[in-house]
């Protein structure tokens, strides 16, 4: 089976420096692939280079069979990919409701919009409190599930995730965790997620990459990554 997403040779970082070098990446649909790695190793970059916020110098981003190198930002939104950025990007001058409709306004289907709106406000029950509350009123647990609720009612297929537990309490980073797992095996969502919590990542991973200056060093079962002694030493500290 071919893979949903085929990245082959990505080569990108900003003005000269490059920070991605010869990247190959196989996502399988309805997978949730953990990117993992050293701080600055760039994991970061990956995700905004296939999301069209970073111009890749060389190689190719295949998804669902079309090259995507060159394609704008928007236009990825519509073709079914969603970037959840590290630090949330949440509006905090808009209420949550608002936020969401920003994540939905250029759909042209406004009665599955509204029937999205109302399974995020299912899935994330806090936020459906929370309806008419500026984003600046939310714990940052409400505010990484807005991000991902924002992404979610545009439908995507592909869901770029930039470190979701960053400052949240253990138990809201299972919480998600358990939701990508849900969304995994009820809508075939296929998930690239950035984690500097390994542990969390890999639990919840069908794959493990690791990325060590730049390159893709391990590409593997998660299981196999989360059990193999050396590997967890050598690369990702624990
Ligand atoms: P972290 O977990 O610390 O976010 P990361 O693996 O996500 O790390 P990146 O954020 O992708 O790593 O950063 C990779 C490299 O690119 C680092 O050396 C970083 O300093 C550099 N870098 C990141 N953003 C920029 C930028 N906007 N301009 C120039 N260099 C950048």
């Amino acid at each position: 089976m071919s893979a949903l997403l085929q990245v082959r040779g990505l080569t990108a970082g900003y003005g000269a420096a490059a920070v991605l070098h010869d990247i190959d990446l196989d996502v399988q649909a309805a997978t949730i692939a953990a990117v993992v790695g050293a701080n600055g190793a760039g994991k970061t970059t990956l995700l905004r280079a296939l999301s069209g916020l970073v111009r890749p110098e060389s190689g190719s981003i295949v998804w669902d069979g079309t090259e995507l190198r060159g394609t704008r930002v928007e236009d990825l939104v519509r073709r079914g990919i969603a970037h959840v950025p590290e630090g949330r990007g949440v509006i905090t001058e808009l209420t949550v409701e608002e936020n969401l409709r920003l994540g939905h306004v250029w759909r042209k289907d406004k009665t599955d919009a509204r029937r999205a709106t109302a399974e995020v406000y299912e899935l994330f029950e806090p936020l459906a409190r929370r309806r008419t509350s500026p984003g600046h009123q939310l714990s940052g647990g409400e505010r990484q599930m807005l991000a991902i609720a924002r992404a979610l009612v545009g439908r995507p297929r592909l869901l770029l995730l930039d470190e979701p537990s960053l400052g949240l309490a253990p138990k809201i980073t299972a919480q998600i965790m358990a939701l990508l797992r849900r969304l995994r095996d009820d809508t075939g969502l296929t998930v690239l997620l950035v984690e500097q919590n390994v542990r969390s990542a890999l639990s919840v991973a069908d794959r493990a990459v690791v990325i060590s200056l730049g390159r893709v060093v391990v590409d593997d079962a998660a299981d196999r990554v989360a059990a193999d002694d050396d590997l967890r030493h050598a690369y990702l500290g624990f």
